[in-house]
C-alpha cells in the first residue's frame, strides 16, 4: 500500500481532515497527532476498520482500543449509561487527555473493545486531531501508531518508521506536547478507578469526584493468572531494542555505579546507553549519553522519552542504563512507562556495584 504523507499548517487543515474524513468512511486508516502521541486512527464502528488496525500494529486483538471524539454530545450513542461521575470528570477534563471507561451501547462492535462490554472513549484537545474528528463526525478508534510493544510515537518520523506502507495517510503535525499515553479512569463501578496513570493525575481526579481508587496493575504487580481490568498491562510495551535496567538509588551512588559499568563496557568495546537526567549527565564518562529531562521536571522527561528510546534503537546500544525517576502525581505516570520500558527490570545501584562488577 502506498501511504500519503502529508505535512499539515494552518491554511491545509481543512482539506487535509477532508481527505481524511474521506478514508475513514471508505473503512481506511488515518494517523494523526493529539497532544499525548500519535493516534493509528480508523472507525471505530466499523469491525474491518479496527480488524485493520490491529493487523497494522500486530496487536493482539483482546487489547481494547480507545474510541477519539469530537464533541461530548457524541458520548451518548457509544455508551448504555455514564454515571455521575463520569459526567463529572467529562465536565472536568475534556477536551484533554483523560480516556473514561463505560459500558458500551450495541452500535460498538466487539472488534473495537477487544471483546469487552466496555468501550473506553476520550476527546483530545489537540487542534488538528479536533479538526479531523470533527469532520469526519465519527467515533475514531485510535492506538498509538506504533507496531505493537515498541515505543509510542512523538513525531511523525516514528510514524513513518513504523506505519509506512501499512496504511493509508500519515497527517505529520510535528512534535506532540505530552509524550505520554492519556490517563485511563473506569467510571462504570461506585469508585472511578484509574487504570493507567497519565498527565491528568489522582490529585487532580480527587478534587473533582473524590474517592478513586488505583487499580492493583498500575504498580506493576500483574501475574499471569490475574485478568487485568486494562487489558493492555499484561503486555510488555513501549520498549526499546536493547535490554533496558533502570537504576535506583541517591544520585552519587547511581552515578559511581554507571561510571563502573562504562568503564568495563569501554574496554570490552560493548555499546551502552544511559538514560540521564539533565543534573547528573555531564558525570558520566563515556557511553551513549541521552538528557531524559529533569527531576524537578517530570514533564520534560515524559516529553522526551519515548524519542530517545527510539534513538537508542538507532545507535544500536547493547543495553540501556535509566536513572530513575519518578514520584508523585505526574511522576506516577513518568516511573510507569520507564518500568515498561525496562521490562519492570529495576535494581539499586549498591547492588548493581556488587554483582556487576
Ligand atoms: P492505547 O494503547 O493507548 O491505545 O490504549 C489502549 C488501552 O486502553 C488498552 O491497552 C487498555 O489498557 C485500555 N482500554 C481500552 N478500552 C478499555 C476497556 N473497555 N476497558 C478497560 N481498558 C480499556
Ligand atoms: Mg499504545
Amino acid at each position: 500500500m502506498k501511504t500519503i504523507i502529508c505535512s499539515i499548517q494552518e491554511e491545509n487543515v481543512e482539506q487535509i481532515a477532508a481527505k481524511a474524513a474521506e478514508i475513514w468512511k471508505k473503512g481506511g486508516l488515518v494517523a494523526f497527532p493529539t497532544e499525548t502521541v500519535y493516534g493509528l486512527g480508523g472507525n471505530g464502528l466499523d469491525k474491518e476498520a479496527s480488524r485493520k488496525i490491529y493487523a497494522a500494529k500486530g496487536r493482539p486483538s483482546d487489547n481494547p482500543l480507545i474510541l477519539h471524539i469530537a464533541a461530548k454530545e457524541q458520548v451518548e450513542a457509544l455508551v448504555s449509561k455514564v454515571s455521575d461521575a463520569g459526567r463529572l470528570l467529562m465536565e472536568s477534563f475534556w477536551p484533554g487527555p483523560l480516556t473514561l471507561i463505560f459500558p458500551k451501547a450495541e452500535c460498538v462492535p466487539l472488534e473495537t473493545t477487544g471483546g469487552l462490554n466496555t468501550v473506553a472513549i476520550r476527546m483530545p484537545n489537540h487542534p488538528i486531531a479536533q479538526a479531523l474528528l470533527k469532520k469526519s463526525g465519527l467515533p475514531i478508534a485510535a492506538p498509538s501508531a506504533n507496531v505493537s510493544g515498541r515505543p509510542s510515537p512523538t513525531l511523525a518520523d516514528h510514524v513513518i518508521e513504523d506505519m509506512d506502507g501499512r496504511i493509508d495517510m500519515i497527517v505529520d503535525g510535528g512534535e506532540v506536547g505530552i509524550g505520554v499515553e492519556s490517563t485511563i479512569v473506569d467510571v462504570t463501578g461506585e469508585i472511578p478507578t484509574i487504570l493507567r496513570p497519565g498527565y491528568i493525575t489522582e490529585e487532580m481526579l480527587r478534587n473533582v469526584v473524590g474517592e478513586v481508587d488505583v487499580d492493583p496493575a498500575v504498580a506493576g504487580s500483574v501475574s499471569a493468572e490475574i485478568k487485568p481490568k486494562a487489558p493492555g498491562m499484561k503486555y510488555r510495551h513501549y520498549a526499546p531494542k536493547a535490554p533496558m535496567v533502570l537504576v535506583e538509588g541517591d544520585d552519587a551512588t547511581v552515578v559511581e555505579a554507571l561510571n563502573r559499568i562504562l568503564a568495563k563496557a569501554k574496554k570490552e568495546g560493548k555499546k551502552i546507553g544511559i538514560l540521564a537526567s539533565q543534573e547528573n549527565a555531564g558525570k558520566y564518562q563515556s557511553g551513549i549519553i541521552k538528557v531524559a529531562g529533569s527531576h524537578r521536571d517530570l514533564t520534560s522527561v515524559a516529553h522526551n522519552l519515548y524519542r530517545i528510546l527510539r534513538e537508542f534503537d538507532k545507535e544500536e546500544v547493547e543495553k540501556i542504563y535509566s536513572e530513575s525517576f519518578g514520584g508523585e502525581e505526574f511522576g506516577q505516570a513518568v516511573m510507569n512507562r520507564m518500568k515498561k520500558a525496562a521490562g519492570q527490570q529495576i535494581i539499586s545501584a549498591r547492588t548493581l556495584m556488587d554483582t556487576e562488577m
